[in-house]
């Protein structure tokens, strides 16, 4: 199991799920379809609710979604969530539906541009009040608060978000509103890190969704994903989470279906990145594997690395085992030593030194001569 030290973040309650306060991480996703479509967005709840989401959302852009959602609610058998758009004032007609509100700060400044922001935050956040309703604060890459991007320089497209989702926090924390998350997406996972860990840093109690924006579809969108969870789940940073892939309406359920597997990788030490931030002593990790597994004894190999290395278990070592040629050498650069399967032998490297490749049934001893010499030199 991986030692993950969750932040202390508060509970929040929507509807019967708490996210934050230590509870398991919550795995959620989004209607497709057209909300005022009532067969089809009917149906993708009924397949995210057979997949095991606990939590889905629903856009909700004009009077019709509106209408639309009032009649699915009751059948919802989950918490809902609804995407607030452009149209902020719609928070009043859709409160009373759904347990969760999400408002995108970038979106504020699109109606009612006189009014000042606060004005509308502290609308939406009374409505949520009255209607029992918790608030994601969901900061977005791709529309950022236009001021606060321009005070910052042209290439630096995370601060603008950083920033934006702790003054949204403080505006809703002034108006004694508490019960809310936030989450900072963008489509480049290395950002999403970034922009996570910082705000993290510096409000460690507010609960995070977790999310890789416009990842794409399938393996692509998933090792994106993957990557960025992986990063932020093992500093203890995440509280609920959405894989959002582009799959057919009737596949949907894979959103879910991913999500989970990432989570239960990550708490059995299967990585396609290497973390940051692991356990204090000797942390194996391995690949969750793929179809390019280059030799089926890459699950046995991964099993006897961590028997063989035991004895070494007080020592701050990471050692990564990848399955296959492709990702193997990129993506070890990161552990103290690691390996990686070609068909008929295994490579071995020390940080990002190739140490050289050798049999299947002779790289468990020179990997414990590595394991003893990096023991001895610290
Ligand atoms: S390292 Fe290779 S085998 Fe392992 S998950 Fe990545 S691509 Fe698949």
């Amino acid at each position: 199991m991986t030692e993950i030290k969750r932040n202390p973040t508060r509970p929040v309650q929507i509807g019967p799920l708490t996210i934050g306060g230590g509870q398991p991480i919550a795995v959620q996703s989004m209607a497709a379809t057209r909300t005022q479509d009532m067969p089809a967005t009917r149906r993708q709840l009924e397949l995210l609710q057979a997949a095991g989401a606990d939590l889905v959302r629903i856009a909700v852009d004009n009077r019709q979604d509106v209408e639309a959602l009032g009649r699915l609610s009751p059948e919802a058998q989950i918490p809902l969530s609804v995407d607030l758009q452009e149209n902020y004032r719609l928070a009043a007609q859709v409160a009373p539906f759904v347990q969760k509100i999400r408002y995108n700060p970038g979106h504020l400044y699109h109606h009612e541009r006189e009014k000042p922001v606060r004005d509308k935050v502290a609308f939406i956040a009374d409505q949520a009040a009255k209607n029992n309703c918790a608030l994601r604060v969901g900061v977005n890459c791709g529309s950022v608060d236009p001021d606060l991007a321009e005070s910052f320089p042209a290439q630096d497209s995370i601060s603008p978000m950083v920033e934006s989702a702790l003054q949204h926090c403080a505006m809703l924390d002034e108006l004694g509103f508490t019960r809310y998350c936030v989450s900072l997406k963008d489509s480049d996972p290395e950002k999403v890190i970034e922009a996570n860990t910082r705000f993290a840093a510096q409000r460690p109690e507010v609960p995070i969704h977790l999310g890789v924006t416009e990842a794409g579809m399938p393996p692509e969108g998933i090792i994106k994903t993957r990557i960025a969870f992986e990063q932020l789940i093992t500093q203890g940073i995440g509280d609920t989470l959405r894989v959002s892939l582009t799959v057919p309406f009737d596949d949907k359920g894979e959103e879910i279906r991913v999500g989970r597997q990432i989570l239960d990788d990550i708490y059995t030490g299967r990585f396609r990145s290497v973390p940051k931030v692991l356990g204090q002593g000797l942390n194996i990790i391995s690949c969750p594997s793929c179809s390019r597994v280059e030799n089926e004894a890459f699950v046995d190999l991964a099993l006897k690395v961590r028997q063989v290395t035991q004895y070494a278990k007080e020592h701050r070592i990471t050692i990564a085992v990848m399955g296959c040629r492709v990702n193997g050498p990129g993506e070890t650069d990161d552990a103290d030593l690691g390996l990686w399967c070609a068909p008929n032998f295994v490579n071995l490297k020390r940080g990002t030194e190739e140490l050289g490749h050798f049999p299947y049934d002779q790289v468990l001893d020179r990997l414990r001569e590595e394991v003893d010499r990096l023991i001895a030199s610290r």
